[in-house]
């Protein structure tokens, strides 16, 4: 009988950018985040629409005993790309190789992978838009026929073997969309972008990780630390742990939305869930290019962050939430990051 959801870690590491890149997974994470991913389907949290469409998908795919078609996740760090993939392999009974964009250094580093894949299984790849090029059509064939091309021997001698594969579903997740190019885009038959979470479901899964962590925590507690969130689930995880640390020792009981609050400004996350780095990212916006518009580039260089960093993990929830705004021209602080920021009112244009 085939062994059912098994996850398979291939050289998962993807080499660490130095910088603060708030929404990675820390070693903590890594460790705390296995028992707090939700195991199916059901135990996901919001995305509604998405969840409907998955389950849908799942449901006539388990029904025509097919493997499920190619699926891309795409959208800001920590928002559930990854635990999507783990569930589905779970609800489709197959198993899971899980490995990531930067991991795949040679296109021969994916036969192996390709050829241990049994029918329905899934392949996981993470940050997708990473892969290289070689590699990317080196995965062509394999997503659209289920094969692979070898090629043997050099110069006149050289000669292309093709191998079969079993029939499998290769899941891909990408922070940057815009980054794929479309010939890899268009072999994935389903596409599903992840957005920010609402305040009241990070509440929920607040609360469903609290009892996993064995914490006693009311509902203005979990709303307090939803709410500096920055959308993301990762994030609620995390400050959820610290939230933990402070009322341990301090000995409170039940975490509240006083001792959340607390703990969470001595961490300098402020009421609407910015830190250190995006209050540093707005202040040189304003400070330095007089509210802008500036180019990445030149914000990077100024603040010494890498440009991926700002792109992937910093600048998606400042826009989303009103304090940025992106033109054609560069990154522009809104009124409201001048108001949050306590800085005098923007200046209106005078025409
Ligand atoms: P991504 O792959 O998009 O970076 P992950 O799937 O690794 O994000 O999610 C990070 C963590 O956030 C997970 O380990 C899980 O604990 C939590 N999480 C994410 N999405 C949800 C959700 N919808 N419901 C409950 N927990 C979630």
């Amino acid at each position: 009988m085939k062994e059912a959801y098994k996850p398979v870690l291939v050289n998962n590491q993807a080499p660490r950018r130095k910088e603060l890149i708030k929404t990675q997974e820390t070693d903590e994470d890594l460790v705390l985040n296995l028992s707090l991913r939700p195991g199916q389907l059901t135990d996901f949290v919001g995305q509604k629409e998405l969840v409907d469409n998955v389950r849908i998908a799942i449901t006539a795919a388990r029904e025509r005993n097919e493997p499920l078609e190619h699926i891309l996740f795409d959208g800001p760090p920590g928002l559930g790309k990854t635990s999507l993939a783990h569930i589905i392999a779970h609800e489709m009974s197959g198993k899971i190789t899980a490995t990531s964009g930067p991991a795949i250094e040679r296109a021969g580093d994916l036969i192996g992978i390709l050829t241990n894949l049994e029918k329905g299984d899934i392949l996981f790849i993470d940050e997708i838009h990473r892969l290289s090029k070689v590699v990317e059509e080196f995965l062509y064939p394999a997503m659209e026929n289920f094969q692979i091309d070898f090629v043997i021997d050099k110069g006149p001698y050289a000669k292309t073997i093709k191998f079969n594969l079993k029939p499998f579903t290769l899941i891909g997740a990408t922070t940057r969309q815009g980054l794929l190019s479309s010939p890899l885009r268009g072999r994935f038959g389903l596409l599903y972008h992840l957005d920010f979470y609402m305040v009241t479901d990070l509440a929920r899964i607040i609360k469903n990780s609290a009892k996993i962590l064995g914490m006693e925590m009311n509902e203005d507690g979990a709303l307090c630390i939803a709410g500096r969130s920055r959308g993301t689930p990762r994030i609620a995880n995390r400050l959820l742990r610290r939230a933990r640390d402070y009322a341990q020792v301090q000995k409170i009981k039940v975490i509240d939305s006083t001792c959340a609050a607390k703990a969470l400004d001595n961490l300098g996350i402020d009421t609407m869930g910015l830190d250190d780095v995006d209050r540093k990212v707005i202040r040189a916006i304003i400070e330095k290019y007089s509210g802008g518009p500036v180019g990445i580039e030149s914000l990077a260089a100024t603040l010494n962050e890498e440009v991926d960093t700002l792109v992937d993990a910093v600048e998606p929830y400042l826009l989303k939430s009103g304090f940025l705004k992106r033109t054609s021209r560069g990154r522009e602080a809104m009124e409201l990051a001048f108001e949050h920021l306590g800085f005098p009112r923007k200046r209106k244009e005078l025409f």
